[in-house]
């Protein structure tokens, strides 16, 4: 290890006092469950991503869960996923009732294009299945060509759920030269968010769901808590809604559909919206860092490349992935890892093609998904977090460099 120099982990969460003072003084109010700094997040994140509702739970998992149940997903639909992404974008699905339909990516950036969710689709149909909604993920914080991929979904009718678990902050333009911000109201477009701490913003746990669309909206509220209804202008058992001689019952709920608690708490609320007001600070500072990573990896071109840039995207980024070529390198990815992990420098890989686990090739079969397995043989992530100093990108690429070419190899 560098003499001095912190060990740096692949990404970090960046907490200030102001933080943990807006934590503590939840701590000493009166709610520590969803009370109001839930509902203060909620409305400052819709805000902030151009949104006009945003329901906040637990986790990005269950924010994935409840959009998928909230768009009316189950057995016998599909749900076209890209093959790189997190086990959540799938499982979510699945614990949903839905089967998915794994999409391939492109190779250079890792993300879905429309001709990879149409090949899923086909595969899906084939097979019986109804295709009803699209699940674009937007890996590292860039989005891929959404433009094409919702007009994909309009035309055939499917509710695009964008796992956005990457991207908060991140804008891009449409067709029609229009900034669109990740988790802005458009129509059949539903948009989650993570504020897991190694995510750009941090909730300890926390997720959020943005939609345009009141009733869906609703939905997600009620989902996020047991399925449960209160509102008396939706009950429909008077027995249970009414004493016998019709005066309300104060205490009445009904539930049409079962449900878990996947609330998010005051707690995290009050962390994620103190977290939320950084964003802009995060986001230039990543993008700083990132800068610095592109100027520095230019050399080590062909051996090591940055993920290809998608046009028209300003991504917010979350994560630093170089695409490696290993076996041109000759050297194997974990002996690098090892290398740099002895340099004092965490890295990862995001993600192992969800295809490939257990679970879903013994459901599914092999699938063959050049793409992903393109990305994944080179994908290598490095460390990206806004407290970071100027120097650690140099010294990471400098330290990267060594790894791949270790003295006495040439
Ligand atoms: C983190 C992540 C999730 C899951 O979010 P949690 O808050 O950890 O449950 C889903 N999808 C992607 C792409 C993620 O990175």
């Amino acid at each position: 290890m560098t003499a001095g120099a912190p060990f740096l982990p692949y990404g970090r969460q960046s907490i200030d006092d102001d933080d943990i003072a807006a934590v503590v003084a939840v701590l000493r109010s009166d709610y520590l469950t969803q009370g109001p700094m839930v509902e203060a997040f909620e409305t400052a994140l819709a805000a902030r991503v151009g949104a006009s509702r945003a329901v906040a739970c637990a986790n990005g998992t269950a924010a994935l869960n409840l959009a998928y149940r909230a768009a009316g997903l189950g057995p016998g639909d599909a749900v076209v996923v890209p093959a790189i992404t997190f086990l959540a974008t799938a499982s979510a699905a699945r614990l949903a009732g839905a089967e998915v339909a794994f999409a391939d990516v492109d190779p250079d950036s890792g993300l879905m294009g429309p001709d990879h969710a149409l090949a899923a689709m086909a595969r899906a149909e084939a097979a019986g299945l109804r295709v009803r909604a699209i699940a674009p993920v937007h890996l590292a914080g860039q989005v891929g060509p959404l433009a094409a991929l919702r007009t994909l979904a309009a035309e055939r009718g499917l509710t695009v759920v964008e796992d956005a678990c990457h991207a908060i902050g991140t804008a891009w333009t449409d067709g029609a030269g229009r900034t669109v911000a990740v988790g802005a109201d458009a129509p059949g477009v539903i948009t989650v968010f993570s504020f897991h701490p190694v995510k750009t913003i941090a909730a300890g746990e926390g997720g959020a769901v943005t939609t345009g669309d009141a009733a869906l909206a609703e939905r997600l509220r009620r989902l996020r808590n047991h399925g449960m209804e209160r509102d008396p202008a939706r009950l429909t058992v008077r027995d249970l809604a009414c004493d016998a001689d019709g005066t309300p019952n104060p205490w009445v709920y009904e539930m049409a559909e079962p449900a878990f608690n996947d609330r998010l708490n005051d707690l995290q609320s009050a962390l994620a919206l103190s977290q939320l007001g950084k964003l802009d600070v995060f986001t230039a500072r990543r993008a700083a860092l990132m800068d610095a990573y592109a100027r520095h990896l230019a050399p080590l071109a062909p051996l090591v490349r940055p993920l290809a840039r998608t046009p028209g995207c300003r991504p917010a980024w979350h994560l630093c992935v170089a695409l490696v070529d290993f076996a041109r390198a000759g050297r194997r990815r974990n002996a690098v890892m090892a290398d740099l992990r002895a340099a004092g420098i965490g890295t990862q890989v995001h993600y192992i093609p969800v295809h490939r686990q257990p679970y879903y090739h013994s459901r599914y079969g092999a699938l063959a998904l050049p793409g992903a397995e393109d990305y994944y043989a080179r994908a290598l992530t490095l460390p990206l977090f806004p407290a970071m100093a100027d120097g650690d990108p140099e010294r990471v690429v400098t330290e990267l460099g060594r790894a791949l070419a270790p003295a006495g190899s040439v």
